[in-house]
């Protein structure tokens, strides 16, 4: 058995004959693709607006400064996340800070969400945006979530780089029903991809102008923006700091040619996580709980080692499975623990749910051309492992 890895990009001969056609036509970067795709994902999810750019943590960053974060503002989010959840509130100059996680779902914790809530209102410093992340494609618990955003008065921008196709309470995940923004992933490990990418979606108009200013350059070229008549057919106005955070049209081609299968690519991840949890039933960990209110993305299928039953170590099993050509991962390592945030005052030990997580965690292949034949062997090398 060759090389499994943990996720993969799964490309069509239609996807790679889309890319050639952009690569033939006028436009490689600024053309019709970029719309399209974007038309196709906001019309997808149910949002008015979606604004795609190169990648994700570019998304977070727009998001963040399209909702005004800047120096002297927090903003809240999970410890186990990718790094770019937590690091866009830094790139604006604001501070960042932490919820431990829920011990069944992974994900932010609304009963921590609250209790950390009420210590900040007391103390006065209450953070201007909380970033839930919907970990493996799961959904957080959204309504909950915005009820306390309408308590205590911050914004909220989902990370939802792993649960495109996902559903929250029955509706696509970002449709925005529950917050200001949702931002996807594009990633080749993620659920669909355009290589690098990401994509921002909104309801709120303004929000919307403001993000699409910020994507390239802070510049426009809609005369109601500027601050008077054009000079003449050339003139575009600078009018806000903005960065090139553009996606090109070979990608964006890619994009929308995956979204036709987005569908099926999360059908056979719920197949593949039904086998797993099947086939892994007898074995001392511990499998992915499913919340009711939520239909997962799939992009992870985390497992949790129950270390006081297996004679191995965490890092024993881990190994033993890269030896035998399993790709496994672990996602992730809690953020505020990364070097940087220790020198910037965080301290071990501050969020016990996401550290012991770290502890036992373990992300099994998944991803949506995964052969039953792999997906056996993985489950048959790990069973295996735990027995001796
Ligand atoms: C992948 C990922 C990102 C960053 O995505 P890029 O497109 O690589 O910038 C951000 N947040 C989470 C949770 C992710 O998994």
């Amino acid at each position: 058995m060759s090389f499994i890895p943990y996720g993969r990009q799964d490309i069509s001969e239609a996807d790679i004959q889309t890319v050639v056609e952009v690569l033939r036509s006028d436009f490689l970067t600024q053309g019709p693709a970029v719309p399209a795709f974007e038309e196709a994902v906001s019309h997808y999810c149910g949002a008015k607006h979606a604004i795609a750019v190169n990648s994700a943590t570019s998304a977070l960053h727009i998001a963040c400064l399209a909702l005004g974060v800047g120096e002297g503002d927090i903003v809240w989010t999970s410890p186990i996340t990718f790094v770019a959840s937590a690091n866009c509130a830094l790139y604006c100059g604001a501070s960042v800070d932490f919820v431990d996680i829920d011990s069944r779902t992974y994900n932010l914790s609304v009963d921590q969400l609250q209790i950390k809530l009420e210590q900040a209102r007391q103390k006065n410093c209450l953070p201007k945006v909380v970033i839930p992340v919907h970990l493996c494609g799961q959904p957080c618990e959204m309504e909950q979530i915005h009820q306390l955003s309408q308590e205590y008065g911050f914004r909220i921008i989902e990370d939802a780089s792993h649960a495109i196709g996902g559903k929250y309470q029955g509706q696509p995940i970002g449709n925005g029903l529950y917050s200001d923004i949702t931002i996807f992933s594009f990633h080749p490990v993620k659920i669909i991809t355009t290589a690098e990418g990401g994509m921002t979606l909104t309801n709120n108009t303004a929000l919307a102008e403001r993000m699409m200013l910020l994507r390239s350059h802070g510049i426009t070229r809609d005369t109601k923006q500027m601050t008077h008549e054009p000079d003449g057919a050339w003139y575009y106005q600078q009018i806000d700091l903005g960065f090139n955070y553009r996606m090109t049209d070979m990608q964006a081609a890619l994009g929308l040619s995956q979204m036709q299968r987005l569908d099926n690519f999360v059908q056979r991840r719920h197949e593949l996580a039904q086998h797993y949890d099947e086939l892994l039933a007898h074995l001392p960990i511990t499998l992915p709980w499913q919340h009711p209110d939520s239909h997962s993305g799939l992009h992870l299928y985390v497992i949790r080692l129950q270390l006081d039953v297996i004679k191995l170590t965490h890092r024993e099993v881990f190994d033993a499975l890269r030896q035998q050509g399993i790709g496994v991962n672990l996602h992730y390592i809690p953020v505020h623990t990364q070097p940087y945030y220790q020198a910037i005052g965080f301290k071990q030990g501050t969020f016990p749910q996401a550290e012991r997580y770290y502890q036992e965690a373990i992300s099994l292949p998944m991803f949506s051309s995964m052969t039953n034949e792999q997906q056996e062997y993985v489950c048959s090398t790990l069973t295996a492992i735990l027995s001796k």
